[in-house]
């Protein structure tokens, strides 16, 4: 059960401790107090585990600072939708916001290479009035023998970049607590000019004691991308464990699940599930059309079909894309055979625009349709 208390409270409060005191005495049940603070409010909700059947809704809304409450299923219990569920379906990092109904693109490199790459890239950009993209320091590779990143070498000219370009979110990969604490020392060094989110890669999505540590910091979001052999749910509760440690800022990330039967692209494109994890959680969803399908391959339309998958993830609500560009393909060290170049990212951005467009005129349909459903009735 989750207790929704008035927002911008002060914890301060005779009415708090009354509450705390009340809720000490309930019997197998332990208060966890989880705090976020927003752009606009603060919110402070209170998770009771435990036997909680046996409480009354109406008994735990009367009590002292409760605003809301909302009793939880077993699935996914902080970042699930449950009945009566009226909590946010949005966080902002950054000054940027993701949500259920907003949409972010963040196109970069796949792994970072060179200094000159990561400007081209970051210039390219700015001039499409693009804040957030991707730079992989840490990559986890199929071979021993590939490149695996540069590490923490690259952050400080990745950061400093991005703070002269004006990018405010970068999804970078960690494998590894020691890399969260790099990102951490570097953007401090750098004097914080940008902003990071975390990205837990498929290969890990049920590394469990990554996701705890991950989820216990609360400094920087995560996008947590699905397990490419594992079912649904399974991935659903890895972004839990993130959320249940104390992180619930998590972006769901779709990338192709790895099957023969995806053949001729690089994994099988699952992006029918983003209207599916909305639906079953509050997460915002993202689709990387560069891992699912992998190749510059084009239709007899002659657009690739990254941006094909692209749109039908847009037209479906996704709310955030991944993509993978690099100035010079030939010279990437990871994924060059999928990545778009500069020049095609307002062609890109401008496709990303058509499918979102119909994808909110489609919403607008549907409540049109749905309310004539409610009048006839
Ligand atoms: C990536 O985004 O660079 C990546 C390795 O993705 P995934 O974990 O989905 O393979
Ligand atoms: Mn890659």
């Amino acid at each position: 059960m989750i207790l929704i208390l008035t927002p911008n409270l002060n914890t301060d409060c005779e009415e708090y401790r009354h509450l705390m005191g009340a809720l000490s005495n309930l019997q197998n049940i332990q208060a966890r107090v989880h705090r976020e603070q927003g752009m606009e409010k603060s919110v402070t909700e209170i998770y009771l585990i435990g036997n909680t059947a046996s409480l009354q809704i109406e008994d735990m809304k009367a009590l002292p600072c409760v605003e809301h409450v909302v009793r939880v299923s077993e699935e996914y219990r902080v970042l699930g939708r449950h009945k009566a569920d009226n909590r946010a379906t949005f966080f902002d990092y950054n000054g940027v916001r993701f949500g259920q109904d907003t949409l972010n693109v963040f196109a970069g490199l796949c792994a970072v290479d060179t200094p000159e790459h990561v400007e081209l890239m970051m210039r390219a950009l700015k001039e499409n009035n693009q804040v957030c993209t991707r730079m992989g320091a840490y990559k986890p590779r199929t071979s021993p023998y590939s490149f695996q990143g540069h590490g923490k070498k690259c952050l400080p000219f990745v950061f400093d970049l991005a703070g002269k370009y004006g990018i405010k979110v970068i999804a970078m990969e960690v494998t590894h607590e020691s890399h969260v604490v790099e990102i951490h020392e570097a953007l401090d060094a750098t004097g914080n000019p940008t902003g990071v989110m975390l990205q837990i890669g498929t290969r890990n999505t049920q590394n469990f004691e990554l996701l705890k540590i991950v989820g216990r910091q609360q400094e920087f979001p995560v996008l947590l991308k699905r397990g490419f052999g594992i079912t649904l749910d399974e991935s659903l509760n890895a972004a839990e464990y993130l959320a249940s440690e104390g992180n619930r800022n998590v972006v769901f990330g779709l990338r192709g699940m790895k099957t023969s039967i995806g053949e001729p692209h690089r994994n099988f494109v699952d992006f029918a599930h983003v209207s599916v994890v909305k639906k079953l959680t509050r997460m915002p969803v993202c689709v990387d059309p560069s891992h699912s399908v992998g190749a510059r391959s084009t239709g007899p339309d002659r657009i690739l079909d990254i941006m094909h998958v692209t749109a039908q993830g847009i037209i479906a609500g996704a709310n955030m894309v991944l993509v993978d560009f690099h100035p010079v393909p030939s010279q990437a060290l990871v994924d060059g055979a999928q990545a778009l170049i500069p020049k095609e990212l307002p062609y890109f951005l401008e496709d990303v625009q058509i499918a979102r467009e119909a994808y909110e005129k489609r919403v607008a349909l549907s409540e049109r349709h749905n309310s004539k459903v409610m009048g006839d009735r």
